[in-house]
């Protein structure tokens, strides 16, 4: 019957690959059917009207096909090109980064509302100019809760202790924070200071638009960073491309930078 094949997505392109002279195979993170694969005919010829929605961080509404393999888009309208990410390298890098994130830690086909939610506020955050370290910590923390993997912060996951206001751990492996009575029994654990371990609460307690108002000093923002992506890293059992070339703009940014006070140590002290 005419159209019974014809269905309409709304979804963000995470992924593209050329195919062949004209084509492109797309996936698309989307509203309400998750991780999503689709053959774009002729979005590689100069002039296509699919090209430009086809684009990796392009948010749109696609008409596609049903049929044996991958399904056709066929038409496309783009609601957001998020053109100020794209304009910068840093942001377009942050943007490539939760793109690789969703990927890897989505299977194809299973609905996932929140995760998707939670990817377009970010880009939104980060297309208003606010493309700081905090967005990606606040961004990686909400994934691995939604994931089941959300650090534990509060007690030692190996002893269960309150936590000091000392130098203590974090183990992926574990799971969370390690005390330091407990550090001689855990492998992969990594010293955590008190100012970071605060950093990773504040994400966890604290609105997206709240986190991404606090400036960490670039050895801190180095130093949550690092636990973040082993977490990461660990649920995700592979390298992210993009958490790579992050560490180089940021190894560049600590050659050529000041550091400033951290926001985050004096916000955090009232808590
Ligand atoms: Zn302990």
């Amino acid at each position: 019957m005419a159209g019974s094949r014809d269905y309409q997505v709304e979804g963000l392109v995470i992924r593209n690959a050329a195919v062949g002279e004209r084509d492109r195979v797309v996936t698309l993170f989307t509203q309400n059917e998750g991780k999503l694969s689709f053959v774009a005919r002729g979005a590689r010829r100069p002039g296509s009207s699919l090209g430009p929605s086809v684009q990796v961080l392009t948010r749109g509404r696609f008409q596609c096909v049903r049929r044996r393999g991958l399904d056709l888009i066929t038409q496309a309208a783009t609601i957001d090109s998020y053109r100020k990410i794209k304009d910068d390298l840093w942001c377009m890098s942050c943007g490539l980064y939760l793109a690789e994130l969703i990927d890897a830690s989505t299977v194809e086909g299973a609905s996932n509302r929140t995760l998707y939610d939670l990817l377009i506020e970010t880009l939104n955050v980060t297309n208003c100019g606010a493309c700081s370290d905090m967005v990606l910590r606040s961004f990686e923390l909400r994934l691995l809760q939604h994931l089941g993997f959300c650090p534990s912060l509060h007690k030692c996951v190996n002893c269960g202790v309150v936590l000091r206001p000392v130098v203590n751990s974090l183990s992926a492996a574990l799971g969370g924070v390690i005390c330091p009575d407990c550090l001689p029994s855990c492998r992969d654990a990594m010293p955590l200071s008190v100012d970071a371990l605060k950093v990773l609460r504040f994400c966890l307690s604290n609105q997206l638009e709240t986190s991404c108002r606090v400036r960490l000093s670039i050895s801190l923002a180095a130093e949550v960073e690092e636990h973040t992506h082993r977490f990461v890293r660990f649920v995700v059992q592979r390298e992210l491309k993009a958490q790579d070339w992050l560490l180089r703009l940021r190894t560049e940014a600590m050659l050529t930078r000041d550091n400033e006070a951290p926001t985050i140590a004096r916000r955090s002290e009232d808590e």
